[in-house]
């Protein structure tokens, strides 16, 4: 992600979000052969002089929300690997660009990456979410409650007896708090 500020981008420079469009109609497309959906010869958007190879309306919808329920997955994966490197739910929010999203629920933007990954909003349910990742130092499933500003001991259940990654994480809690 380079330049920034362009929206257009030009076609010698495609954004992001345009190769990822690119990249989905030919999943799209692949899929339905994949699948023996219809294919049809259409216009790709209304009033073009060309045409397109496509599935049929209904296969088309039901191969996108395959891909889009996998992509969603797909970030999960990365942030569970976020958290086995050891970076904070504040840097994963930054990744996720959840900022607009927690002010809007008056939440931080922490509390909005956990909500994210864990995929349910904490204050919605009685019992607490979790999202697990495995310590990279003990080698346990953790369940991660999420930053509720309570000690890394509370948020994090699963580390074994003596982990050091759990000790650095309080110690540096515990700083933080003086
Ligand atoms: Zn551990």
């Amino acid at each position: 992600m380079t330049g920034g500020s362009d929206p257009g981008a030009d076609d010698a420079h495609p954004t992001l979000a345009q190769e990822a469009g690119t990249a989905v109609s030919a999943a799209v497309l692949r899929l339905a052969y994949l699948t023996g959906a219809q294919i049809v010869q259409a216009p790709p958007w209304p009033g073009a002089s060309l045409t397109e190879e496509q599935p049929e309306p209904g296969a088309g919808i039901r191969i996108a929300l395959a891909l889009e329920r996998a992509a969603r997955a797909g970030v999960r994966v990365y942030i569970r690997r976020a958290s086995e490197a050891g970076m904070s739910w504040a840097q994963v929010g930054g990744a996720l660009g959840v900022a607009e999203l927690a002010q809007e629920r008056g939440s931080s933007v922490a509390e909005a990456a956990w909500e994210y990954a864990a995929g349910r909003p904490a204050h919605l349910s009685g019992r607490p979410g979790e999202f697990r990742w495995v310590c990279p130092d003990c080698g346990e499933v953790v369940s991660d409650r999420g930053p509720g500003g309570r000690s890394p001991a509370e948020d994090e259940h699963g580390h074994a007896e003596g982990c050091h990654r759990l000790a650095a994480a309080v110690a540096q809690w515990l700083a933080q708090g003086d």
